[in-house]
C-alpha cells in the first residue's frame, strides 16, 4: 500500500489503514509532514453547523464527526499526550433574512440527532460577553463540531501510525508510476511507485497529494486538475484571554474564525483568495508562490474580527502565514474515488477549504475501497 503524500489527508489514511495488521503501508512525500496546506489550517471542523444537510457532503462531514468523537481521545491515549482542540462552534448571524433557514436547520439536524441551539443577542452576551453583538440577530451554538490543531493532529496520527509499523519516506517526491494494462475492457494496475531513487513496489496507490495530485494522474494519463486558492491567517496574543471558562468556543462570524489556542492566543483567519489565472493552475500556484500575499486581505479578515470582538485591539500579532487549498477543477470536492481506468489506485484529494474536517471520513472510504465495501 503506497499513499502519496502526508498532509492531513494522507497521515490520517496510513493510521487509518494501520489498524489492520496485514497491510504493508509506505507513506512518501517530499516535506516534513503537514508543511502544505495542511500546515496553514484552522482545523475548524463544521459538520452539524454546516448548511449541507443532506447527499455526499453531509454524509462525509458526519462521519468525520463521529470518527473524530473515537478517533482524538484513542490517539491522545496512544501517545499519552493531548491533541490541542476546541469543542463547540458559535456563529454569529447578521442577516435577518437568514433566520428561516438557521431555524429549519435545527429541525433538521434535530431529526438527525444533532444539537443546533439559536442563541439571542443576550444570550450570546451571557456566554461571551467579550463579543459585540449591536449587528447580530442570532447566534447558532452548535456543541458538537470541534477545531483540531491541524498539525498536531497530522503528527500525532504519524506517530500512532509508525508505532504499527508504517514507513515514512521524506525527502523525495513521488515522480513517476509503472503500470500495466490487461483485459476487457482494458483496466490498468499500477505495480510501482517511483522517486528519484527508490522504486516501492504497490499493491495499492493513493493518491493525497494535495495540489501535487495534478501532475500525478496526469503522468498516469487520467488528469485531474486541483487549482490553488489562497487563504491567510494570523495568529494573535492576548494579555487576558477573552473567554476564562473551560470550554472557551470557536466563533464565526461573517466566515471569519476566531479560535482560542490558550494561554491568550488566537488564530484568526482566513482569507479566500482566487488566482488570477484560473485556467492554468500550475501557473497559479508559482505566481502565488512568488509574491508575497496582499497584507490588504489579511487586515480586511483582521478587521471582521474585531467588529465582532473589539477586544482583539488589545492584543499583539504574533504571526502571519498563508497556504493555497487545492480546490478541483470542473468537480465537487473533495475528489475520493478511484483513477478511471485503473483498478488499484485511489484519489483522496481536493479537499478544497475542509481538509481537516474531512480527514477522518476520507480515512475511512480509503478503508472501505482497500476492503472492498461499497
Ligand atoms: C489558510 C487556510 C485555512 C484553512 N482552514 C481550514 C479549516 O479551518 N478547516 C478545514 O477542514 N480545512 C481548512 N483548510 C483546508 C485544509 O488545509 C486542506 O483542505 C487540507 O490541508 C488538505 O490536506 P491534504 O493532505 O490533501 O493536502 P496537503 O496538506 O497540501 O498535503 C499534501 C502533501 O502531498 C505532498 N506531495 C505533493 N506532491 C507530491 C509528490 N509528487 N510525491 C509525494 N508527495 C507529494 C506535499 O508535499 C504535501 O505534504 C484551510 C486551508 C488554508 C490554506
Amino acid at each position: 500500500m503506497v499513499i502519496v503524500g502526508c498532509g492531513v489527508i494522507g497521515a490520517a489514511i496510513a493510521y487509518e489503514l494501520s489498524q489492520s495488521p496485514d497491510l504493508v503501508i509506505t507513506v512518501i512525500d517530499p516535506h516534513p509532514p503537514a508543511s502544505g496546506s495542511t500546515g496553514a489550517a484552522l482545523g475548524v471542523a463544521m459538520a452539524v453547523i454546516s448548511q449541507k444537510a443532506k447527499g455526499r457532503n453531509w454524509r462525509l462531514r458526519e462521519q468525520s464527526l463521529r470518527r473524530y468523537q473515537t478517533l482524538l481521545p484513542e490517539l491522545e491515549a496512544t501517545l499519552g499526550h493531548p491533541i490541542q482542540h476546541n469543542q463547540g462552534i458559535l456563529s454569529l448571524v447578521f442577516d435577518p433574512k437568514a433566520l428561516p433557514r438557521w431555524q429549519s436547520l435545527q429541525a433538521i439536524r434535530q431529526g438527525q440527532g444533532y444539537r443546533l441551539e439559536l442563541w439571542t443577542p443576550d444570550q450570546i452576551l451571557e456566554r461571551c460577553p467579550y463579543l459585540a453583538v449591536s449587528q447580530a440577530v442570532m447566534g447558532i451554538y452548535s456543541p458538537q463540531d470541534i477545531q483540531v490543531h491541524p498539525t498536531e493532529l497530522t503528527q500525532a496520527l504519524i506517530t500512532a501510525a509508525a508505532q504499527r509499523g508504517v514507513s515514512f519516506h521524506v525527502g523525495e517526491a513521488v515522480v513517476g508510476f509503472e503500470a500495466v494494462t490487461a483485459g476487457e475492457p482494458p483496466q490498468a494496475t499500477c505495480t510501482e511507485v517511483h522517486t528519484p531513487t527508490q522504486i516501492f513496489a504497490a499493491d495499492r496507490v493513493i493518491l493525497a497529494a494535495g495540489l501535487g495530485s495534478t501532475p500525478l494522474t496526469a503522468s498516469l494519463h487520467q488528469p485531474t486538475i486541483l487549482g490553488p486558492v489562497l487563504g491567510q491567517g494570523l495568529r494573535l496574543h492576548l494579555p487576558n484571554p477573552l473567554d476564562s471558562s473551560e470550554v472557551p468556543l470557536v466563533i464565526n462570524g461573517n466566515d471569519i474564525h476566531l479560535v482560542p489556542l490558550g494561554g491568550g492566543d488566537y488564530w484568526i483567519g482566513a482569507t479566500v483568495e482566487f488566482p488570477a489565472n484560473p485556467d492554468d493552475p500550475e501557473a497559479a500556484i508559482a505566481e502565488f508562490l512568488a509574491h508575497p500575499p496582499d497584507p490588504t486581505r489579511l487586515d480586511e479578515v483582521f478587521q471582521g474580527a474585531l467588529a465582532y470582538c473589539p477586544a482583539l485591539a488589545q492584543g499583539t500579532i504574533t504571526d502571519r502565514w498563508f497556504g493555497l487549498r487545492p480546490r478541483p477543477q470542473s468537480q465537487a470536492a473533495p475528489v475520493l474515488k478511484p483513477l478511471e481506468g485503473y483498478q488499484n489506485v485511489m484519489l483522496a484529494t481536493g479537499h478544497y477549504r475542509n481538509g481537516v474536517l474531512l480527514a477522518p471520513a476520507t480515512a475511512l472510504a480509503v478503508r472501505d475501497w482497500v476492503y472492498g465495501v461499497t
